[in-house]
This record gives structure tokens, C-alpha cells and sequence, in this order.
């Protein structure tokens, strides 16, 4: 069994030591990010391995050759070799990629999209399918108490305390809805004791040197078997019809009651669905721990294509597999530790940075600083207009040398000319990337 404390993110208490303030992970994700570079950055490098020797190779023949086969004059094929050499430094297009990457790199996060790395800002331009999860990534994540249902001999209060008790250092957003209905209701709340949460169906802890569970159906059903009562049965279908997520208390054997819980859809969710399609994603996928009702009245609510409901977090993890097969190129969108490994596992992990958990900004490729959706499409839009500029810089400084190449080998180039031409092409190539940094910030 997986079993994960997931009550570690206290990011401002003061007794953490200062390499793990989440200001110092940043940092030390931005250093790791530099050291992985793009693709295109690594063909640069590929292509000016070979082609510098050729280069060179090329102009000892310019000076050469046509003093001694053809009788040439030794001074000015000399000047033309040199004029080669000066033309033929790859410059502009060794700079090209490196300043495009760091001007993208730079715009998307003074949008609050931090890319850990020149590789993550190429791939959002090719992703063909998108996997999103439910909870505080598609809906607000902020759910609510909706209903308090005791079964059997417990109060709603004692339901409540109960419930608070397990879920007091919980960071999933269940567990905060229930502690503010506690603290609404004036519920004094004694933590429990050997709390442990289990990512994807719920948490157990002591209270009086007693085991109480709160979590899922699923999970009662895992840890209770069928010996479910009629009243809870109908309450279960009930919250369920109500698109509602239905959370049990049990402890030991006996069930205590149930919680419904309902979180708000974003409401930007439908048009950010509707953005991606309209980008060429052909699927856009749910998967959700939740119960298949609620799943599904909010893919109804947002037009996801597809949803996966009831998975465990390594059951996420295998429905991104199944993507990755059939789509290529794949992100996932988290914010649980119960969806970090799927983000591992996706091409691209994708994590919304204030509302998610440490494990989920630290495994994610890329984080959403803001938790706004809206930066999906245009981080789609930002990588393709990224690689534009690639293309355009590397198109055109490799144009400039054919040119002036060409020209020297006619012998119409002056060094100047060939000087000229360089730092020209090198500066607009410097320039044509730093748009980058402005690009469509005002949109917010
Ligand atoms: P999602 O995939 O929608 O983010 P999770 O995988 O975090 O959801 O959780 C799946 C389900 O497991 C929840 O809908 C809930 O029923 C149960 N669960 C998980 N953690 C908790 C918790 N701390 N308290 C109560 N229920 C929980
Ligand atoms: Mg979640």
C-alpha cells in the first residue's frame, strides 16, 4: 500500500530550513532548468561541429588553390580566405537558438509560467492530447460542504469533530472544506494521532487509540467490503445523483456518516477546453480520484472529450500511458500529489503553481504561478511562436553566409563587407528573439 504524509507543505512556518522555502526550490529549479537545453540548441551545437571544420577546410582552399592550379595572385586569395573565414563564423547562428529560448523563457514567466528548461518550451507546440485533473485543475478546488448525513448512533457534531480530527493537517482541498465547516460551526478540533493520508482515496488517523478513516466510497468499500447498510446505499446515490462527491467517516467496522462535498467548475474551464480544440489538441482528457458521477457532470460542465474516473494515482499514471500511446505527445495538467507521477510520466508536466502541492511543482516540467487555466493555449501559442522565431533566426543567418559565401567565392566580398554583413546578421538575430520577452503580455 502507497502511503504518502502529505502534511509537509507548511511552506511559511519559520523552523523550515532555508533550502526548503519554496523561493529556495525555485531557484534551484531555475539552475537545473538552464543545464536542459532545447533540442534545436543541441542541433545548433550538433551543426557548428561539423561545420566549422568544413569551413576551415574551404577556406585553405580558397587561399590555395587558385594561387597554385590556376595562377592566381597569392595576396588577394589570401584577403578572399580571410574574407571566407569572417563570413562563415557562425555567430549569428550559434546565438540564434540560445537568445530565442531565454527571451521565451523570460515572456512566459513574467506571465507567471515558469518553464523549468528549453526543452519544456518547445513542446507545447506539438502536443496533441491534454490530460487534466479534476480537482483544483479543472474545478476551483475550493469545494464546499454541501451536506452533513450521520449514519448510525453519532451526532452530526461528533460526525464533524471526527472528520476535522483526521483531516487537520490534510492539505487536499477536502480536507479544507471540512475544517472550515468545523470552524464555522464553533468545533473544537483535537488533531489525531499517526495520520496517515492515502493519495487518491483518503486519510487515517487515532482519535482515543481508535482508527477512523474518512475518504472515498471506494475506499470504504475497499476496507469495509459489502457490508454497507441500506441507509447508506440510498444517501450514497443520492449525493452522487447530485453531482456531488460523497465522503465517508468510518471507524474500525462501523460507518459514522457522510459528507457531501460540490466544487465549483473554473469558470473560464468551458472556453479553455473549447481554446485548446480550436489549437489542434485533438483530446482533451479528464482523470479524476473522484467518483464517476461528479466526474462527469463536470466534463459535461466543461466539454472534456473523455473521462476517467475513480483512479488511483497509479492508475493515472496508466491512463497517460495509454494517451502517450495512442497521441504522441501528451501533458498532464495537476495539481495533487496524487497526480505527480502521471505528470512524470506525461511528456509534459504541467502543475498549477499556488494551489498545488509541493510534490506536483517540484515533478511538474512547467508551472502555472497563477493556477489560471487561460495560460494553457497560450503557452501553445507562445512555443509555436518560439520555434518561429528559431526558424526564422537559424533561416536566416544561415542566408547571410550563403550570400556572402557565395560571394567570396565569385571574389566580390570585401572584409568589411564580410565584418558587416556578421555583426548585422548577428544583432538581428539578437533582436528578432528578444521580441519574445513582449510578446502578448498585455492580454492579461
Ligand atoms: P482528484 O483526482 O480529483 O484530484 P484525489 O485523487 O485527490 O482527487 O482524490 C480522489 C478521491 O479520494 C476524492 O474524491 C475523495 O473521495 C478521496 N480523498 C482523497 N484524499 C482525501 C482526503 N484527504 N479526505 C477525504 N477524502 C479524500
Ligand atoms: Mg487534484
Amino acid at each position: 500500500e502507497m502511503v504518502i504524509r502529505d502534511w509537509s507543505s507548511d511552506v511559511c512556518s519559520s523552523d523550515l530550513p532555508s533550502s526548503d522555502t519554496t523561493l529556495a526550490r525555485i531557484v534551484r529549479m531555475v539552475g537545473e532548468a538552464q543545464s536542459k537545453r532545447a533540442p534545436t540548441e543541441q542541433w545548433v551545437e550538433r551543426f557548428a561541429r561539423i561545420y566549422t571544420p568544413v569551413v576551415m577546410a574551404l577556406s585553405l582552399a580558397v587561399f590555395l588553390v587558385p594561387p597554385l592550379l590556376l595562377g592566381g595572385d597569392w595576396a588577394a586569395w589570401f584577403y578572399q580566405a580571410l574574407v571566407l573565414l569572417v563570413i562563415a563564423c557562425p555567430c549569428a547562428l550559434v546565438i540564434s537558438t540560445p537568445v530565442s529560448i531565454v527571451a521565451g523563457l523570460t515572456g512566459a514567466a513574467r506571465r507567471g509560467v515558469l518553464i523549468k528548461g528549453g526543452v519544456h518550451l518547445e513542446t507545447p507546440a506539438r502536443l496533441t492530447a491534454i490530460a487534466m485533473d479534476k480537482t483544483g485543475t479543472l474545478t476551483l478546488g475550493r469545494p464546499k460542504v454541501i451536506e452533513i448525513i450521520p449514519i448510525g448512533t453519532r451526532s452530526e457534531s461528533e460526525l464533524l469533530s471526527f472528520a476535522a480530527a483526521v483531516e487537520a493537517r490534510s492539505e487536499h482541498p477536502i480536507a479544507r472544506a471540512i475544517l472550515a465547516i468545523a470552524a464555522e460551526r464553533g468545533i473544537d478540533v483535537v488533531p489525531a494521532k499517526d495520520v496517515t493520508a492515502v493519495p487518491g482515496l483518503g486519510v487515517v488517523g487515532k482519535i482515543n487509540d481508535r482508527h477512523v478513516w474518512v475518504g472515498s466510497a471506494i475506499y470504504l468499500e475497499q476496507r469495509l467490503g459489502g457490508g454497507d447498510s441500506e441507509k447508506l446505499t440510498t444517501a450514497l446515490k443520492r449525493i452522487a445523483g447530485a453531482g456531488l462527491t460523497g465522503i465517508a467517516v468510518w471507524e474500525s467496522m462501523t460507518v459514522i456518516g457522510l459528507i457531501a462535498v460540490g466544487d465549483a467548475v473554473r469558470p473560464e474551464a468551458r472556453l479553455i477546453v473549447a481554446q485548446l480544440h480550436a489549437l489542434g489538441i485533438a483530446q482533451v482528457v479528464m482523470l479524476t480520484g473522484d467518483a464517476r458521477a461528479p466526474a462527469e457532470a463536470i466534463a459535461h460542465e466543461t466539454g472534456v472529450d473523455e473521462v476517467y474516473a475513480e483512479l488511483l494515482p497509479e492508475q493515472k499514471v496508466e491512463a497517460i500511458e495509454r494517451l502517450v500511446a495512442q497521441h504522441g505527445l501528451v501533458a498532464m495538467v495537476g495539481d495533487g500529489v496524487n497526480d505527480a507521477p502521471a505528470m512524470a510520466r506525461a511528456s509534459l508536466g504541467i502543475a498549477m503553481g499556488a494551489i498545488g502541492s509541493d510534490a506536483a511543482i517540484e515533478t511538474a516540467d512547467i508551472a502555472l504561478m497563477q493556477d489560471d487555466l487561460s495560460q494553457l493555449p497560450w503557452l501553445i501559442r507562445h512555443s509555436r511562436a518560439t520555434l518561429t522565431v528559431i526558424r526564422q533566426n537559424i533561416g536566416f543567418s544561415l542566408a547571410v553566409k550563403l550570400v556572402f559565401g557565395g560571394l567570396t567565392l565569385l571574389g566580390m566580398a570585401s572584409l568589411w563587407g564580410a565584418i558587416a554583413a556578421d555583426v548585422g546578421a548577428s544583432l538581428l538575430v539578437v533582436l528578432n528573439g528578444l521580441r519574445l520577452i513582449d510578446r502578448d503580455q498585455r492580454a492579461r
